[in-house]
């Protein structure tokens, strides 16, 4: 079958990549947070120094030039003891500049940084604990010195969540500023369960015939049994030991 050694090696290589991504890889989802509002009214960083402006005014604020607010959202294994620095393993998202000291997103429109909706996807099956690192950010263009001292504020949130509708809310304060949001886990399209990683695509062929419910569950369309849904039912009447059928209601 093989004229080469070789070809017939990669074929094999390719099966077996295939064989462990069809394991490890269905699963499919995202985790989403959704921006609420900022309030930073003196226009502060973290540090209690002005974002931008120079000098205070009278009343102690920060003077006209805001801080110009971007998100760094960091999401990871669930740690008892939460390490900033390290490695966001399930997934990093940092957003451009979208606002100023203190604004709010209402979330309504499709889209993603401009309705402070933030989205970090996954390809793996959810391991429901986490932790999450939001941090809101002041941009300059390399006149503050390091970017380490820009930071305005850092929420910290860790625990167990599992994949739905509903929203968790947050919200952060501190002397300096409020940040409010919410999140969730959802499942992709065709994945359900717990951790995402239950997959049922309804389908209506050769390979099967069903349809799915809200748990991922198969349903085999009517005239249809077995297992994956593709032994048709044959007429009533027709005999189990001589009769046979390949669509549902004939009989052979
Ligand atoms: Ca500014
Ligand atoms: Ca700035």
């Amino acid at each position: 079958m093989w004229d080469n050694p070789g070809k017939a090696h990669r074929f094999f290589i390719l099966c077996f990549l295939l064989t462990v991504c069809t394991k490890v890889c269905q699963s499919s989802g995202y985790f989403e947070l959704q921006l609420i509002s900022v309030e930073n009214p003196r226009g502060q960083l973290l540090n209690g120094d002005c974002c931008d402006s120079e000098g205070r005014q009278a009343d102690g604020n920060c003077g006209l030039d805001e801080c110009d607010t971007y998100f760094r959202v960091c999401l990871k294994e669930y740690q008892q003891e939460v390490k900033i620095g390290g490695p966001c393993t399930y997934g990093l998202e940092i957003t451009k500049v979208i606002g100023g000291n203190t604004f709010q997103f209402r979330g309504s429109q499709k889209g993603s940084h401009d309705t402070g909706k933030i989205v970090i996807p996954f390809q793996f099956s959810w391991p429901q604990d986490y932790t999450l690192i939001v941090e809101a950010w002041d941009k300059d263009n390399g006149t503050h010195g390091s970017d380490d001292e820009l930071l305005i504020e850092r929420s910290i949130y860790k625990g167990k969540i599992n994949p739905g509708e509903g929203k968790q809310p947050v919200e952060h304060r501190s002397f300096i500023a409020t940040i409010k949001y919410t999140m969730r886990v959802r499942c992709d399209e065709h994945y359900y369960g717990m951790r995402c990683n239950n997959v049922c695509r309804p389908r209506d062929d050769y390979f099967g015939h069903y349809v799915c419910d809200h748990f991922g569950k198969r349903h085999c369309i009517e005239g249809w049994e077995g297992e994956d849904c593709k032994t048709a039912i044959c007429k009533q009447g027709c005999s189990s030991l001589h009769g046979t059928c390949s669509t549902p209601g004939e009989c052979k």
